[in-house]
């Protein structure tokens, strides 16, 4: 490295170094990182000279973990564009809102997403699939790739936008977060530095390692931020191998481990607990995968236990981020995380945390308050929401949403999402906290805490749960009195058979499930 990465283009140029060594696999494809040098400035050039793509203009891309993904995203930032990267799970119409709340020149789709965007204004560009009429394919859009291909001729500074990541849209409707240059040229230092924090947390001499090449299983979607940053831009940062899959199926998963010796995986929770799960996990050679990582979503403390117990001598983190943050915030490995499974960590060095009351103001160690974060992984505001914007992102903190507590060591506590929390009769209950009780009873798989109207109360605690075997709300409601103050403990289940519905970030959509079991 001549200097760290202010920008994409220094991220990838510096890539380039790594030549011959494999960057992307997917199936039976391998991509090195000279090949991806190539194809991501040639479709760069060809971005500005075909498409007419200017500094700032935005180029979304919508389709699974392919290696085109990557490429695309490549592209845009080095023409100097903005990435817009669409949710694939979208409907039509979602996809719809995202391509014309972002305004995207182009958009750059497999088959299976350019047959839901018909209607776009957006110029086409298809891979993996049928070309619509009016499209191209990509393949013919990068035509021939020369070996000499540079970047085309961009002036950017720090501060450009270079992002446009769509929120999860857990509590509304997603917001296009605008993040910039810094923020993208920050975050695999922040991840780096975590991994060396883990490392050495875990009791290990990261010397040892130094030497050995990190290979990553992309277990979660590339159009969210954990999936981008924390593992794709970290992994081209290190110079390491990143192993793509069509979908998350852990069965598969395990088979890539063992096949292509995955050194690392990071993904959702449940990505983690599934794989554990999984009853084929001890008929695979899994014994290269030393780090897990995993975050974007509460991790029940269970999962540390599931871990000791299926893979020991793991290296697990548990990392707080959010598309607001660009991925990695705070986070939680090793030692400490044995020590106190219930936080997520301490800040990156970059970032600063404060616990504010309503009105921003600092509280004590201990209380619960907002979660106030500061740093270059802060994103510039929301695209195209002005209020949104001023709410979340006021005096240069970023008000997360989530109700969290520090401790003296610093270590922070998220306690619920603010919007989660059910307000009985004055007394606040933390959703999270009845989840991680009733996630201690041998028999629950999965738990969400929902608030029940109630004409008196204003609201009562209700709970979906899923069960490994049976057990009734009388004794899951003792269960519980043993370990929460009486109020606190729902005072109706309902048992699911099926999955809880989740969204690609792991999270549970409470919406949805409030719908399911009271139909509001
Ligand atoms: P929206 O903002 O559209 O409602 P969202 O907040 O779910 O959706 P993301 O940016 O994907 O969108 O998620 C960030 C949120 O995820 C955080 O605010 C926090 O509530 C939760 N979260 C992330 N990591 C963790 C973690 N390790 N432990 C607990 N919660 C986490
Ligand atoms: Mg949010």
């Amino acid at each position: 490295w001549k200097h760290a990465p202010r920008d994409f283009r220094a991220l990838l140029e510096t890539s380039r170094f790594h030549g011959d060594k494999v960057f992307l696999t997917y199936e039976d494809e391998h991509i090195t990182y000279e090949e991806h040098f190539r194809r991501a400035a040639t479709l760069a050039r060809r971005l500005v000279d075909e498409y007419g793509v200017a500094k700032g203009d935005r180029v979304a891309i919508a389709m699974r973990n392919y290696p085109e993904w990557v490429i695309s995203f490549s592209a845009a930032l080095a023409a100097g564009a903005v990435a817009v990267p669409l949710n694939a799970w979208w409907t039509p119409q979602e996809l719809e809102y995202g391509l014309s709340d972002s305004g995207a020149k182009v958009v750059i789709a497999d088959g299976e997403r350019a047959a839901k965007l018909t209607g776009a204004d957006a110029a086409l560009i298809v891979t993996r699939g049928e070309v619509p009429a009016g499209a191209r394919s990509f393949t013919d859009v990068l035509g021939e790739v020369e070996a000499g291909v540079t970047l085309p001729p961009v002036e950017l500074s720090p501060e450009d936008p270079a992002t446009i990541f769509y929120t999860s849209g857990t509590t509304g409707l997603p917001k296009g977060a605008l993040g910039s240059h810094r923020n993208v040229g920050q975050s695999p230092m922040t991840v780096a530095y975590s991994m060396l924090r883990g490392t050495v947390r875990a009791g290990k001499d990261p010397a040892e390692t130094a030497g050995q090449r990190r290979v990553t299983l992309l277990t979660v979607p590339l159009f969210h931020v954990t999936g981008c940053f924390a593992v794709m831009i970290t992994t081209m940062f290190v110079g390491g191998g990143l192993v793509l899959m069509y979908k998350w199926d852990p069965g598969r998963a395990l088979e890539l481990i063992e096949r292509e010796k995955i050194t690392g995986l990071t993904g959702v929770p449940t990505n983690v607990w599934q794989l554990l799960s999984h009853p084929d996990l001890d008929k695979h050679d899994v014994s290269s995968l030393t780090a897990l990582s995993y975050g974007g979503a509460p991790a029940p403390p269970k999962l540390l236990e599931h871990i000791t117990e299926r893979l020991p001598s793991r290296a697990p983190t548990n990392g707080y981020g959010m598309t607001e943050t660009t991925a990695l915030a705070i986070n939680n490995s090793g030692a400490d995380y044995y020590a106190k499974p219930d936080s997520i960590g301490l800040p990156m060095p970059v970032v600063d945390v404060k616990i504010a009351d309503p009105l921003g103001r600092e509280l004590p160690v201990g209380e619960v308050g907002e979660l106030c974060l500061r740093g270059p992984n802060v994103i510039l505001g929301y695209w195209n929401r002005p209020e949104a914007t001023a709410e979340t992102f006021v005096d240069g903190w970023l008000h997360t949403g989530d109700l969290a507590r520090v401790d003296e060591e610093g270590f922070v506590f998220i306690v619920d999402r603010a919007k989660d929390m059910v307000i009985r009769g004055g007394e606040n209950v933390y959703c999270a906290e009845v989840e991680a009780a009733l996630f201690e009873h041998p028999a629950v798989d999965d738990a969400a805490v929902i608030g029940i109207p109630h004409d008196e109360l204003g609201e009562e605690v209700g709970a979906v749960v899923r069960l490994s075997s049976p057990a009734s709300p009388e004794e899951l409601q003792a269960f519980l009195r043993e370990r929460i103050a009486a109020f606190k403990v729902p005072v109706r289940f309902w048992v699911r058979e099926t999955e809880l519905p989740r969204n690609p970030g792991g999270k549970i959509l409470k919406t949805h499930l409030r719908r399911e079991v009271l139909g509001s």
